[in-house]
């Protein structure tokens, strides 16, 4: 393999690339309204097939390159990873790669049956996804008949299984969850568990995102600092999402990350590889490049790598920071595809 071991490659804005956010695939067992409504992700809508998803030696071979071109965080996402078949085989490729950080966000139903064996294959960390504790609510946004229960216990089983701080992800749709904040705040506080509240985006097409649906991280913080009082805590690394405050009476910590209100894109170091190996540099991405068509096709470390740092040095995206201009109206690729 070529490339300089921890050597820092640059795009245009001077955002290192640090963190490969991989696609597992492109299914999920929940229809969440805001990423997979039901009426586009029907029966009728294609997807990928098992040939067509990279195979464990393929992503551990992206992956290293990745490494050695920098990344040293990468998430393991979907779609909901954990109905990939074989993922403890991804999970131990990835893992045997020195000084990475190797996390999963999961929507938590598989947890139960699979936590500790993904902690045994050297996952190190879990986010779960959880937008109310409250069934109905629950269900209005998932649009699935799983009781909210069934999350609480793959959330337990990750704690059991060692995969922590373990990090919960709100995503808090104004009139639809908002009532959920503060029982959420009450629930995590004092657990060990970092809550995040993220402002519902417009990734995709297929959400008809409107902006009066988003209820901005700074309300989200109003509601909780009147009732907990937070204090402002230092980020911990450059380029991280949420921004943070810990509870005044020592209760723990939260995030909020305003994708929309407080753009982030000045410190984004992020690529995604969808489950069928498209590489893209931002969520808004409306295509990606074909890495598979790549490696199928025999390419060798040093071509890989070279078109890894092409598409990086030339990436100038910055989305979040232009949304609602005209230049950023093209069709964008699905959340479940690309990878959140
Ligand atoms: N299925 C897994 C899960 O839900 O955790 C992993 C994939 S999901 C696409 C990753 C994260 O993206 C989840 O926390 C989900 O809530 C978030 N997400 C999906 N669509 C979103 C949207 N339109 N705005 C903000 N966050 C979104
Ligand atoms: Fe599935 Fe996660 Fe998307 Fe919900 S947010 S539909 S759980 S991929
Ligand atoms: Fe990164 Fe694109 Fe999001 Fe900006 S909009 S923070 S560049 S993924």
């Amino acid at each position: 393999m070529t490339g300089k071991p921890g050597a820092s490659l640059l795009d245009v804005r001077g955002r290192p690339l640090r963190d490969l956010r991989i696609s597992l695939t492109d299914r999920c067992n929940f229809r969440c309204r805001y990423c997979m409504p039901r009426e586009h992700f029907g029966s009728a809508h294609r997807y990928l097939g098992r040939d067509d998803l990279l195979a464990p030696g393929e992503i551990e071979r992206l992956a290293r390159l990745f490494v050695s071109l920098g990344v040293r965080k990468i998430r393991l996402t979907g779609g909901e990873p954990l109905l990939r078949r074989g993922i403890e085989d991804v999970v131990r490729a990835l893992a045997s790669i020195p000084e990475v950080d190797l996390a999963m966000t999961t929507n938590g139903v598989l947890l139960p049956a699979k936590a500790d064996r993904l902690a045994a294959a050297g996952l190190r960390r879990a986010t779960v996804s959880l937008d109310s504790l409250d069934d109905s609510v629950f269900a209005r946004i998932t649009d699935t008949a799983v009781p909210v229960a069934r999350v609480l216990a793959g959330i337990e089983a990750a704690t059991q299984a060692g995969l922590t701080p373990l990090k919960v992800n709100m995503v808090v749709k104004r009139a639809v969850n908002e009532s959920s904040v503060l029982p959420m705040a009450e629930y995590f506080r004092g657990s060990g568990h970092i809550l995040r509240f993220i402002e519902y985006m417009d990734v995709g097409g297929t959400n008809h995102w409107q902006l009066g649906e988003v209820l901005p991280s700074a309300s989200v913080l109003g509601l909780i600092n009147a009732r907990y009082p937070l204090v402002p805590v230092a980020p911990s690394q450059p380029g991280e999402v949420a921004t943070r405050y810990r509870y005044r009476d020592g209760a723990g910590e939260i995030g909020v990350i305003g994708s929309v209100t407080q753009s982030f894109c000045g410190t984004c170091s992020r690529a995604r590889l969808s489950a069928d190996g498209k590489l893209h540099t931002c969520l808004f991405a409306s295509s990606g490049t074909d890495f598979r068509a790549l490696l199928r096709a025999g390419a060798s470390d040093a071509e890989l790598l070279d078109v890894i740092r092409g598409l990086w040095t030339v990436r100038e995206d910055r989305y979040s920071e232009l949304r609602g201009r005209p230049e950023t109206v093209a069709k964008r690729v699905e959340m479940s595809y690309i990878g959140g």
